[in-house]
C-alpha cells in the first residue's frame, strides 16, 4: 500500500544563520562539531505544556533539530518537585514510537545552582489540535491511522500502569508523515489499585474530562484516557470539539444530552451531591443517532466504536486493548505497519516483514515507589541530580545551555505564554485549568 499522508509543512520558516546565538552548545570546551549540514533555523517557541516551554532548538553535535523543554521552578515545594522528578523519570523510561521520550537530558549545575531542567525530546512540526483546526482536508484514513496511533501509544502507557490523565489534541504531537506520538506528562501518574485512596479532581482539560471526575469520583482509572479518546476520535471526525461546555455542570450536561441521563448504577462511582443534582433533573434520553451527522466519515463501524468509548460507566467504558481489537481499526493498522512505523521493514525484493506484535506492551511496569521515599525537597533534588547524570549516554558530548545566547535570555524568562504567542483558546483552556 503506498500513500503520501503528509498533512504538516515540513519545518519551520527560514531565518538568519544564528551561529553562537544558539541555546544549546557542547559542554566540551575543544570540541569541534562535526561537518554536517548546519540548520540555519533561528531557535523559537513552540508551544506551552501544562508546566513548561518548548522551544525548537539545533542540537551543535548533528545539526538536527530538536525540542527542548523547560521545566521551571522545579524545587519550589515537594509536591512539585517530586511532579517533575516523575515526568523526568517517564520520559527516560518511554520506548515506544507513539510516545515522545527524552532523547538527552542538559547536564546539571552544581547542587547548589540547580534550579531548572531541561529536556530534549524529538521534534515533530504539529499537533492534532492544529490540524483539526486547520483548512487541510482530513480524509477517513487520516483519521483511522491518528486513532489507532492514539490507541497504540495509549496502550503501551496503560500497560506499564501509567494513566496520562491530560489526553487532549495539543497533546498529540504529528510530523510530517502522520506519525503522531502522545506527549505532556505533566500529569501522569501510575494508576491506584487502592480503591480507598483518593485521587485529584484537577486533572484533563474540561472538554475531554470523563464523567466519573466531573461528578467527583475519589478513585478513576485508566478509562479516564479513553475517554479522553472518545471525544478525540468524535471531535476528529466532526472538526469540532464534541463537548464544549462553559463549566462542570455545563460539561456533564452536553454529556447527559447525548447519553442520555444514566442509571444510579452507572453513577455508583460519583459523589452523593452530584448523584443528587442528576436525579433532580429531567431524565434525557439518548441520542446516539447524532454521531452520525458528525460528518460523511462517521459510518456504522466509526459509531459503532466511538459508542462504546463514551460510556457512562468507566467499568463498562471500552479497554484501550479491546478497542484496538475493533474492526474499524483494522485499516488504520495495515497503513501504519505498511509505511509509516519504525517495527516492520521492506526487504530488498521488496517484501514487507512484519512485526510479530503490532500493538507492544510495556516490559515492565513504571515503578514509582522511589516517590514514597522522598520526604523533603532537598533530598528530591539530589535523587534528581544524581539520576541525570547517571542518564549521560557514555561516547556522546553532553550539551549545556549557551548562557550568550539572546535566544536564549528570552527562553530562561519564559516561564508563562504570552497571550499573543498562544496557538488558539480552545488549546490554552488546559493551563490555567490546573
Ligand atoms: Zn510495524
Amino acid at each position: 500500500m503506498s500513500v503520501s499522508m503528509s498533512l504538516v509543512q515540513g519545518g519551520a520558516a527560514g531565518g538568519a544563520p544564528q551561529g553562537a546565538s544558539a541555546i544549546l552548545a557542547a559542554a566540551a570546551p575543544y570540541y569541534q562539531p562535526p561537518a554536517v549540514p548546519q540548520d540555519v533555523q533561528p531557535d523559537r517557541p513552540i508551544g506551552y505544556g501544562a508546566f513548561g516551554v518548548v522551544w525548537a532548538v539545533t542540537d551543535p553535535r548533528d545539526g538536527r533539530r530538536v525540542a527542548l523543554k523547560k521545566l521551571p521552578n522545579v524545587f519550589q515545594s515537594l509536591v512539585s518537585s517530586k511532579r517533575v522528578f516523575r515526568e523526568l523519570k517517564m520520559l527516560c523510561f518511554f520506548k515506544h514510537e507513539n510516545v515522545l521520550s527524552a532523547l538527552d537530558i542538559l547536564q546539571p549545575p552544581h547542587l547548589d545552582f540547580f534550579q531548572e531542567i531541561y529536556v530534549i525530546t524529538e521534534l515533530l512540526q504539529s499537533d492534532l489540535h492544529k490540524i483539526i483546526v486547520s483548512p487541510q482536508h482530513l480524509s477517513a484514513d487520516h483519521i483511522k491511522v491518528f486513532l489507532y496511533q492514539i490507541l497504540r501509544g495509549l496502550k503501551y502507557l496503560h500497560s506499564a500502569r501509567i494513566l496520562h490523565r491530560d489526553i487532549k489534541p495539543g497533546n498529540l504531537l504529528v510530523n510530517s508523515n502522520c506519525v503522531l506520538k502522545i506527549c505532556d506528562f505533566g500529569l501522569a501518574r501510575v494508576e491506584e489499585p487502592d480503591q480507598a485512596k483518593h485521587m485529584t479532581q484537577e486533572v484533563v482539560t474540561q472538554y475531554y474530562r470523563a464523567p466519573e471526575i466531573l461528578m467527583g469520583a475519589r478513585h478513576y482509572s485508566s478509562a479516564v484516557d479513553v475517554w479522553s479518546v472518545g471525544c478525540i476520535f468524535g471531535e476528529l471526525l466532526g472538526r469540532r470539539i464534541l463537548f464544549q461546555a462553559q463549566n462542570p455542570v455545563q460539561q456533564l450536561e452536553l454529556i447527559t444530552e447525548l447519553l442520555g441521563t444514566p442509571t444510579m448504577e452507572d453513577m455508583r462511582h460519583a459523589c452523593e451531591g452530584a448523584r443528587t443534582h442528576m436525579l433532580r433533573r429531567a431524565p434525557k434520553p439518548p441520542s446516539f443517532s447524532v454521531l452520525y451527522t458528525l460528518s460523511s466519515h462517521a459510518t456504522h463501524e466509526a459509531v459503532h466504536l466511538l459508542c462504546q468509548m463514551l460510556v457512562f460507566d468507566p467499568d463498562k467504558r471500552i479497554s484501550v486493548t479491546d478497542a484496538l481489537a475493533h474492526p474499524y481499526l483494522d485499516e488504520g493498522r495495515l497503513r501504519y505497519h505498511s509505511c509509516m512505523c519504525k517495527c516492520c521493514f521492506t526487504t530488498s525484493a521488496g517484501m514487507r516483514q512484519y512485526t510479530a506484535d503490532f500493538e507492544p506492551s510495556a516490559g515492565q511496569p513504571f515503578d514509582d515507589l522511589w516517590e514514597r521515599k522522598l520526604t523533603s525537597v532537598q533530598q528530591v533534588k539530589e535523587e534528581m541530580h544524581k539520576f541525570i547524570a547517571e542518564q549521560l549516554q557514555t561516547g556522546r558530548v553532553p550539551l549545556c545551555i549557551n548562557p550568550q545566547s539572546a535566544a536564549f535570555k528570552s527562553f530562561a524568562s519564559s516561564t508563562v505564554a504570552h497571550p499573543s504567542e498562544l496557538p488558539t483558546v480552545a488549546s490554552s483552556m488546559g493551563m490555567t485549568a490546573k
